[in-house]
């Protein structure tokens, strides 16, 4: 079975997280042996990405959501490494800003959203407003249990402007977590990224499990699937991501678009200033 397929959430369904194995690795035993698949994606990714931003008729939102220490950095820098970053955007969304609290969840949301021949990532995204605000009660159930619809009549809305959605969630165990939490502590190079928030959520683990396969539950959808990642790998964790994205760039059969010039003509002109050229040595 490929990825992609044992990966989806199928629309309608529930996974429990607690069946879901962190430290899937496919048919690759190790790192080693993946990495040539991987390169490979890569290689790919960029052509695709090239060819999406010429042709101008498809656009691709890639939404990260995972616990903290998930990886939703790390896969960011992977995904967009393969990419030119002309025509490629990433948002973070953090704690919203006094002047997006006033305003409806989606209005800081939708400017980012990809126009045709551009790919956006989304380091969180609008789905932060149905787990980190459900944790901790920042708005009443009234109002966030409204927003899964919400949310999913806003990417059907993007996908009518050529929009194709993928969403992942980075899904590691809480070993796996302290593990990392351990690592950054220890590194000089990642010991920017402790918060003292990381410790005080994790407390939370359980309710943001629910939070999590509530979002998986309601907005899988067909046009917007979520694909959970297991990710305690991060090599697998890549070579997962990457591997769905250049399925489902792939199927768009994108198009480089035929030259809008008489190209006889052009070579004809460039011929004459070439001969031009030679005349006045
Ligand atoms: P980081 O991604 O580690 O830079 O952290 C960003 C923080 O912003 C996380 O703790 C998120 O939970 C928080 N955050 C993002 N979106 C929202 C939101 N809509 N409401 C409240 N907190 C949010
Ligand atoms: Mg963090």
């Amino acid at each position: 079975m490929g990825l992609r397929k044992k990966l989806v959430v199928e629309p309608g369904t529930r996974v429990r997280l607690k069946d879901v194995d962190a430290a899937f690795h496919g048919d690759y035993a190790s790192a080693e042996l993946a990495k040539d698949d991987l390169a490979k994606n890569v290689v790919r990714l960029a052509e695709l990405q090239q060819k999406l931003y010429g042709e101008k008729k498809h656009a691709l939102l890639v939404v990260l959501q995972g616990i903290d220490a998930a990886g939703k950095d790390g896969t960011c820098w992977h995904v967009m490494a393969a990419m030119n970053p002309q025509g490629t955007s990433v948002t973070g969304f953090k704690q919203p800003t006094a002047e997006e609290h006033q305003h409806d969840f989606l209005w800081r949301v939708h400017p980012h959203a990809p126009g045709l021949g551009e790919v956006a990532v989304f380091n969180r995204s609008h789905y932060e407003d149905v787990l980190v605000v459900r944790v901790h009660d920042l708005v009443p159930k009234e109002v966030w249990s409204e927003r899964y619809d919400i949310i999913n009549d806003f990417e059907t809305l993007l996908t009518t402007a050529g929009v194709t959605i993928l969403k992942f969630f980075l899904y590691i165990t809480p070993e796996e977590q302290l593990a990392r939490f351990a690592q950054r502590l220890d590194d000089p190079a990642r010991q920017w990224k402790i918060s003292e928030a990381d410790y005080k959520e994790r407390a939370f683990w359980d309710q943001y499990i629910a939070a999590y396969e509530d979002m998986l539950a309601k907005c899988s959808t067909k046009h917007a699937p979520w694909y959970v990642i297991p990710s305690n790998h991060k090599w697998f964790r890549n070579l997962a991501v990457s591997k769905i994205i250049e399925e489902t760039l792939d199927e768009m059969n994108l198009k480089l678009p035929a030259p809008t010039v008489d190209l006889e003509q052009i070579r004809k002109d460039y011929h004459q200033a070439v001969k031009a050229e030679k005349g006045k040595a």
